[in-house]
């Protein structure tokens, strides 16, 4: 759904269940939270949307045995490496956590793996779950194992049949995602910041910013006095009326809090908020979210799939974002969209990682409702020869990888100095 009838949805009073909906019309999308016909947005409907079969594996006609599952290390990179008894090869790329997460992976994730066929990874999922007990560890810190091990074999499982995680994924329908700008700092004045989002404009051709608001996790504090307020007046003034804001609180704000500095994006024209209070504030983001007409986004600490199905449910966000990492991969991410779908909600996927951005390239090339923007950081361009065709930056959009797999050239080169971490 655009924005212009999102923001119309809320305005209607979508959350106290008012509706005006006749005045906001979308011809692409007819259907709304309220108005799904056929499909009310039921928690088993979205249960049932999310549940459906996501993995093709149809050109693989006999098992694919794991062998072996080894984490890496090459400089900065941690690498997840699969391999399979017939020799089929596949690797991810972590995210920095690994550095201290490595324990989980290799006690708890990789050993379970093993001997299993990785073509019934959708099933064996759940079982890991329950596999002595992992549910205890739900969370970040196992979600993210699973994550690493279940890139490598979605690798393997393209590879074997020539086929780019997106085609495996339901089917490649994008091949050119557009990225606002981001910076991740809060130590800058308002000055520095716009002027840093400026070159980062110049450079890419972005047509949209996002900045810091708040202190992170800060109980109301500013991460200097005035900063918030100073910057969100600036960026309008500094970057021109065409590029769209998106401010970032990293869970900063009380209700009362958050609705003021949302109303002043509102001002200027900001088209996106996210996590204006404590992430896991349901209640108190969903407060912030009806009195808005500014999306608000959230979910990258999620790692519940019933609570991301509330927030959809009762409208705590207008936009859910997972973390491919965070929450354990691109499966459990496309269920969150499929959910998401239902209530004509985008899924704008967190990347954490610096290689990140090539899994939100793949969730991004096989999701309908992904919002207007994805995420792009400073420091991704090491990757970008890495594929092959070279992925390419141009007027503000990122091309999706092509190639088998998640798309790296050569793996073999890639591990060729890589150490084992144990
Ligand atoms: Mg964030």
């Amino acid at each position: 759904m655009d924005l212009s009838r999102r923001q119309c949805l809320k305005a209607a009073g979508l959350a106290t269940g008012t509706s005006l909906l006749g005045s906001c019309q979308s011809p692409s999308s007819p259907r709304s939270p309220v108005d799904a016909g056929n499909s009310p947005l039921t928690a088993e409907a979205l249960e049932r949307a999310a549940s459906r079969k996501i993995l093709d594996v149809s050109r693989i006609d006999s098992p694919l045995v794991i062998e072996s599952i080894r984490l890496l290390r090459i400089d900065r990179d941690y690498i997840v490496h699969v391999r399979s008894k017939g020799g089929a090869e596949g690797v991810s790329l972590t995210n920095t956590r690994a550095e201290y997460l490595y324990p989980i992976l290799n006690k708890r994730v990789i050993p379970f793996f093993i001997g299993k066929d990785a073509r019934n990874y959708e099933s064996l999922q759940w079982e890991l779950y329950r596999h002595q007990s992992n549910y205890k560890l739900q969370g970040l810190a196992f979600w993210c194992c699973v994550a690493w091990v279940e890139f490598a074999i979605l690798d393997m499982l393209g590879r074997a049949q020539g086929r780019s995680i997106g085609d495996i994924l339901g089917g490649v329908i994008r091949r050119n995602v557009r990225f606002y700008v981001a910076s991740g700092r809060r130590d800058s004045t308002p000055q520095e910041e716009v002027e840093y989002l400026q070159s980062l404009v110049d450079e890419t051709g972005a047509e949209a910013v996002k900045f810091r608001l708040g202190g992170r996790m800060s109980k109301n504090a500013d991460a200097s006095p005035g900063r918030s307020e100073g910057l969100i007046r600036l960026s309008r003034k500094y970057l021109g009326d065409s590029i769209d804001l998106h401010g970032d609180a990293n869970s900063s704000y009380d209700p009362p809090e958050a609705i003021r500095i949302g109303k002043m994006l509102e001002d200027v024209g900001a088209v996106y908020f996210e996590e204006p209070c404590p992430f896991d504030h349901l209640e108190d983001t969903k407060r912030v979210t009806d009195a808005l007409t500014i999306d608000v986004a959230g979910g990258e600490q999620e790692f519940s799939q019933r609570r991301f199905r509330w927030m959809i449910q009762n409208r705590g966000v207008d936009i859910v974002q997972p973390d491919l990492h965070y929450y354990g991969g691109l499966l459990r991410s496309i269920r969150v969209a499929r959910m998401a779908a239902l209530a004509n909600m985008p899924t704008t996927v967190h990347i954490s990682g610096g290689f990140g951005f090539i899994y939100m390239l793949h969730f991004a090339s096989v999701t309908p409702d992904i919002g207007k923007y994805q995420e792009y950081k400073r420091g991704i361009e090491r990757y970008l020869n890495w594929f092959d065709p070279v992925l390419k930056i141009k007027n503000g959009a990122l091309t999706v990888p092509q190639g088998p797999g998640v798309g790296i050239r050569d793996i073999r080169g890639l591990l060729k100095d890589a150490k084992p971490v144990s």
